[in-house]
């Protein structure tokens, strides 16, 4: 990726877009979407009739031709709305694999499709056994004729409800570790011995979609292996990890913003002992450190930002991104919390929505340790 700056106006005309659809067509439907876990299908039809997928994929292969700047504006408002129902994060990670590695035809088959919301995408590489250890995954493709009859269990799927399309992580070769892992696309409508497990029932982010999903000798063209050349999938994931981990950082700075301005307007109208909580030191020096961090936490991003949009983000600088802004977000948001005494812990108040949505964020698109892992091996 190598692409210029959107200019702000447009960005801020671009924002007030997002906020509405959230507004008008996300929020009034959070609780039941949130009961049954996922989001109705027809929401991912609608986010693309207002050109909201996709939005960093070119004109030419059907998306809004913007950049990763117009992502970051999508994330931090959904973050402001404290939801992650559509999982559009997730859709448009997929994106940026389809648009690297799958053929001409096969980009113009699936990413329109994936801009009109017509194909949800996934990604599927953690399974119960492995996670951080992503070699150590026993998902395995086995290639017969033109097919690759693919077998094994996938976690934690983003998405897995939805999905119409999905990145397969597993081993082309099972005796390799690296060396033997490729990425490979399943479309799942109609697909003999693939199946969905359950939605599995998560502390926070209840009204996104995270399912299991199987996979029995499910029977897969070859030419969906992406790259055309088995045993690339490790590299072409990391490759691909800065532009998650860094959706991941923007969640976390709007998240930890939404807090502090939640916090600080509660601050201001409730009354303790004859005076606002504003008028506490301990609130207002709270506030004052809290609002530090969502700066200092927004500075670093937007210089990352920038160094993706400029196709320069090394690993290392996007796991300091990720883990950095992801434990801050946990922390501030907890400080922010505390203010609304009982209150923050009453489901009915944002902030405890805010809180539960955080948690997870230190975990998904690779765990803290693992992002201080990769910083520590740059050293
Ligand atoms: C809501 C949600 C959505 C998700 N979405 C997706 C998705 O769409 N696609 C997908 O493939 N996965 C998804 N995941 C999975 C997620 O990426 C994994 O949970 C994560 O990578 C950690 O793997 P694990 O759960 O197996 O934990 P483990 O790898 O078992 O780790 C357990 C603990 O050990 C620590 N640990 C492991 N190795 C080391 C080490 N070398 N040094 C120090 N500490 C270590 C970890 O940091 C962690 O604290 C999702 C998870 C959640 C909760």
């Amino acid at each position: 990726m190598n692409a210029a700056h959107s200019s702000q106006a447009e960005l801020d005309a671009f924002r007030a877009t997002v906020r509405r659809f959230y507004e008008t067509e996300v929020m009034p439907n959070w609780q039941r979407y949130a009961a049954q876990g996922h989001v109705d299908r027809e929401l991912w039809n609608r986010a693309g009739a207002l050109g909201l997928l996709l939005l960093d994929v070119p004109a030419f292969h059907g998306g809004a031709g913007g950049t990763v700047e117009h992502l970051a504006v999508m994330v931090e408002e959904a973050a402001r709305a404290i939801d992650s129902a559509l999982g559009f994060s997730v859709h448009s990670i997929v994106s940026q694999y389809l648009l690297a590695y799958a053929s001409e035809a096969q980009k113009c088959r699936w990413l329109p499709a994936m801009a009109k919301g017509e194909i949800v995408g996934a990604i599927a590489m953690t399974e119960p056994g492995a996670g951080s250890d992503l070699q150590g995954i026993r998902t395995q493709a086995r290639r017969e004729g033109d097919h690759y009859l693919i077998s094994g269990q996938k976690t934690f799927i983003t998405n897995g409800h939805h999905a119409d399309l999905v990145i397969v992580v597993a081993k082309t070769d099972p005796r390799e570790g690296a060396k033997g892992v490729s990425l490979i696309v399943a479309e799942t409508k109609d697909l003999a011995g693939f199946r969905r497990g359950r939605i599995l029932d998560k502390m926070g982010q209840k009204a996104q979609d995270t399912a299991e999903l199987f996979f029995d000798d499910a029977r897969v063209p070859a030419a969906n292996l992406l790259g055309g050349e088995e045993g690339r999938g490790f590299g072409q994931l990391m490759s691909q990890l800065p532009y998650e981990r860094m959706i991941v950082a923007y969640r976390a700075v709007g998240a930890m913003a939404r807090a502090v301005e939640l916090a600080s307007a509660y601050a201001k109208e409730r009354r303790a002992f004859g005076k606002s909580l504003m008028e506490f030191q301990n609130t207002r020096f709270t506030l004052a450190e809290c609002a530090t961090e969502v700066a200092v936490a927004r500075a670093f991003v937007s210089a990352c930002l920038d160094k993706l949009l400029a196709g320069r983000l090394d690993a290392p600088t996007a796991c300091m991104a990720k883990w950095w802004t992801s434990e801050r977000q946990c922390k501030v948001i907890d400080r922010c919390l505390q203010i609304f005494g009982g209150y923050g812990y009453m489901n009915e108040f944002p902030i405890a929505r805010l809180y539960t949505e955080a948690r997870v964020q230190r975990i998904y698109g690779g765990t803290s340790e693992i992002m201080k892992e990769v910083i520590a091996r740059s050293l």
